[in-house]
């Protein structure tokens, strides 16, 4: 089989999780595999498109919502990830106070998602592990406990990146 042979299953994917932790830059790593250090604020959110091929005959092509993480935009967050079958919950390992937001967000989106949602949280910014904040035994401990995928990752660096939309593209329904 070639390019274009097999099925494409398309998912709406949400990015959730407080600003500044890098959400929009690990979107730019998948889908342009570019980093910018100095990279505006998304406003409202932004709408890329990626595909990760799944085995020779199955491709998932993800639709991705980056939300703006500023406090003021909170209130729009549940418009788009009413009808998402995923969700990437992002903090910085970094900063403490950014995992207790994303586990806030895990919290509204287990009550108020699809119960379907295919939850992966992601612990960004793993380049500067010198200066954690969250260990990842903490961090893998509360996923498994709320049943979410986990990773850490680096949007500067790439590490993690294709893996983790490549683990939630795996868990998604592929029917035949
Ligand atoms: P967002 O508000 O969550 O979308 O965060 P941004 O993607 O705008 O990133 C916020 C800041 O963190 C920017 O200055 C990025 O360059 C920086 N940043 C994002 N990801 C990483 C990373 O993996 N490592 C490091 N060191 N900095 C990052």
């Amino acid at each position: 089989s070639g390019p274009g042979a097999g099925k494409v299953f398309n998912f709406k994917l949400v990015l959730l999780g407080e600003s500044a932790v890098g959400k929009s830059s690990l979107v730019m790593r998948f889908v342009k595999d570019q980093f910018d250090d100095f990279r505006e604020s998304t406003i409202g959110a932004a709408f890329f498109t990626q595909s990760v091929p799944v085995d020779d005959n199955t491709t998932v092509k993800f639709e991705i919502w980056d939300t703006a993480g500023q406090e003021r935009y909170k209130s729009l967050a549940p418009m788009y990830y009413r009808n998402a079958q995923c969700a990437v919950v992002v903090y910085d390992i970094t900063q403490a106070a950014s995992f207790e937001k994303a586990k806030n967000w895990v919290k509204e989106l287990q009550r108020q998602a699809d119960p379907d949602i295919v939850i992966a949280l992601v612990g960004n910014k793993n380049d500067l592990a010198s200066r954690r904040a969250v260990t990842t035994d903490e961090s893998q401990a509360y996923a498994n406990e709320a049943h979410l995928l986990f990773q850490e990752a680096s949007a500067k660096t790439g590490a993690n990146v294709n893996e983790l939309f490549k683990s939630i593209a795996k868990k998604m329904p592929l029917e035949s």
